[in-house]
């Protein structure tokens, strides 16, 4: 089968094209430009006429993927602006909304073939910042954020502009879906990350150039700087490994049963020692960071119970060692690290 995915160029992204090329599927990839587009075509060079590159120059624009959409038989939306510094909360909510519900009005319209459509939302659009420690599940909407941006506009936080833009987004297509149920051929499945960490597989030329997870995991990690958040400058909360992720995204158009579902992808809570512990444990050349932490007494403030998605897609997640192994082997590759 051939699969659409949006968005190709990202960190994520660039590894579910991977991923699905390595189980045999063809992948139409979608770019803004030619010039977005080269790292792929030369990475992915070797799968031949299986990759190909489709330019969507403004995913916004009424029937940008109609063209995108045509014979392909499913597609992973994740394209959507993912930073926390802008001022308008528009710059992520326009693109995030008018980008989910416009592929799947092409696919409606033009994918005749499109069997079933995964959007990548975000933990972000589950969690709320609780004042006592608390375990989120599939059912929890993130209002917080919605109503931050409502009441707050351009004065919102960061985090609450971009977690705003995944709720609104994903709600988007729930609502899609359940308007056209009687016209559509396809289903529909969300994959729910919490951070996402893991090698660079996309273009990355500097690690100042490393995009915003991946930018927190080095600078805290390899640099010793842990920014603020509000869940405590120590980390957290949940991650999944990027290999992880874009295998969950392939899974979750192969199984009948992930159809209609929302899956939280999550290997478990974290904080930043433990990834120092696991590279220097490896002899890495990072700040040890803070010593006194002991893992077994860690708490969080904000948990999943993410044990439906294993039972649906029947998937295992690396471990913090082997996610802290493997990219502080790529970044010593990359002379970014001792
Ligand atoms: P990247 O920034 O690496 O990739 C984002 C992709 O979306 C890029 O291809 C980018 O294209 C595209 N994009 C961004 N804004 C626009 C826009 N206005 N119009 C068209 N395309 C746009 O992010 P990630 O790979 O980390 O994220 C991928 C998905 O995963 C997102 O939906 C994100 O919300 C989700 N996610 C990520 C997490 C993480 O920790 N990284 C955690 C949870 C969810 P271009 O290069 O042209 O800007």
């Amino acid at each position: 089968g051939k699969v659409l995915v949006t968005g190709a160029n990202g960190f994520v992204a660039t590894w579910v094209v991977y991923s699905l090329l390595e189980h045999g599927y063809s992948v139409r990839a979608s770019v803004r430009s030619e010039g977005k587009g080269a790292h792929l075509c030369k990475i992915f060079a070797s799968y031949g006429d299986k990759f190909e590159l489709a330019i969507v120059p403004d995913i916004t624009s009424p029937g940008a993927f109609d063209e995108a959409v045509k014979g392909v038989d499913a597609i992973e939306h994740t394209a959507s602006p993912v930073h926390l510094n802008a001022d308008d909360p528009d710059e992520f909510i326009v693109p995030a909304v008018k980008g989910t519900i416009g592929v799947l009005e092409s696919a409606l319209a033009h994918g005749t073939s499109v069997k079933r459509v995964v959007y990548t939302s975000s933990c972000v659009s589950i969690l709320r910042i609780p004042e006592q420690p608390t375990v989120f599940s599939e059912k929890d909407w993130n209002e917080q954020a919605v109503e931050d941006v409502k009441a707050n506009g351009r004065n919102a936080t960061g985090l609450s502009k971009y977690s705003a833009s995944k709720v609104l987004a994903e709600r988007a297509a729930w609502e899609f879906v359940e308007k056209n149920k009687a016209r559509i051929a396809w289903d529909l499945v969300v994959v729910n990350p919490p951070y996402v960490f893991g090698p660079t597989l996309n273009e990355v030329d500097k690690p100042e150039s490393l995009h915003s997870s991946m930018d927190e995991w080095f600078k805290a990690v390899c640099g010793g700087i842990y920014n603020t958040a509000p869940w405590g400058s120590d980390g957290g909360p949940d991650y999944i490994d990027v290999r992880d992720l874009a295998l969950a995204h392939v899974l979750a158009i192969q199984k009948e049963g992930a159809g209609g579902e929302r899956l939280i992808i999550s290997s478990g809570p974290w904080k930043w020692q433990n990834f120092t512990i696991a590279g220097r444990k490896i002899g890495a050349a990072i700040p040890a960071g803070n010593t006194s932490y002991d893992p077994a007494k860690a708490t969080h403030l904000i948990m999943y119970d993410a044990s439906k998605a294993p039972k649906v897609l029947g998937i295992r997640y690396r471990s913090i060692d082997e996610t802290t192994r493997d990219i502080l082997e790529d970044y010593k590759a990359r002379g970014w690290v001792k």
